[in-house]
């Protein structure tokens, strides 16, 4: 036997119909879970995270040294998932104010990407959504429990091979394009 705790989805955990109990589960698309012994149905979403590309009026931009794993010691921006019931443009404002300390009072959309979010032996599907934010003349004020360090970067500095993660890099790259 395999002993390797393998990453698996949030429907694949499903064993049993968490309304009746009954064996009789089944997966569905889109991605559901179908009870046939009774009528529940349980869907699957992603959930949504929000990060922002925070810029000064130098048109540096703002990364943050992952202080834990995974990818400790790489740059990310700040940003976080949305609560339900939450409008993004406010639970971004709060991993902000959370992270570095910043007030942004606008945001401009950048782009979008999936993610993934493994967490105790269940990879959660994830969407990114990234904004821009524009900021003058402030002092970031670091969550050190989140970050080591932190950077402002001209757009000609930027390597995307130190960037955290894909979505990261895929919406850093969207920004220089667009940018440039
Ligand atoms: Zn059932």
């Amino acid at each position: 036997m395999d002993s390797v705790v393998v990453a698996t989805t949030p429907l694949a955990r499903f064993q049993f119909c968490p309304a009746c109990g009954s064996e009789a589960v089944e997966s569905g698309t889109p991605p559901q879970l179908v009870c046939r012994a009774c009528v529940f149905h349980l869907y699957f979403n992603p959930a949504v995270a929000a990060a922002a590309l925070i810029v000064d009026e130098q048109e540096r931009l703002l990364l943050l040294c992952r202080g834990r794993e995974p990818r400790k010691g790489f740059w990310a921006l700040p940003g976080g998932f949305i609560d339900i019931g939450e409008r993004v443009e406010e639970g971004l404002r709060r991993e902000i104010r959370e992270e570095v300390g910043l007030e942004p009072t606008a945001f401009d959309f950048v782009a979008s990407f999936p993610n993934s979010y493994p967490f105790k032996g269940v990879t959660y599907p994830v969407l990114d959504l990234f904004f821009e934010t524009r900021v003058e003349g402030v002092t970031v004020v670091m969550d050190a429990e989140e970050s080591s360090d932190h950077k402002w970067v001209g757009r000609k500095e930027i390597n995307l091979e130190e960037i955290a993660f894909p979505s990261l890099r895929g919406a850093v790259a969207v920004w220089l394009g667009r940018s440039g």
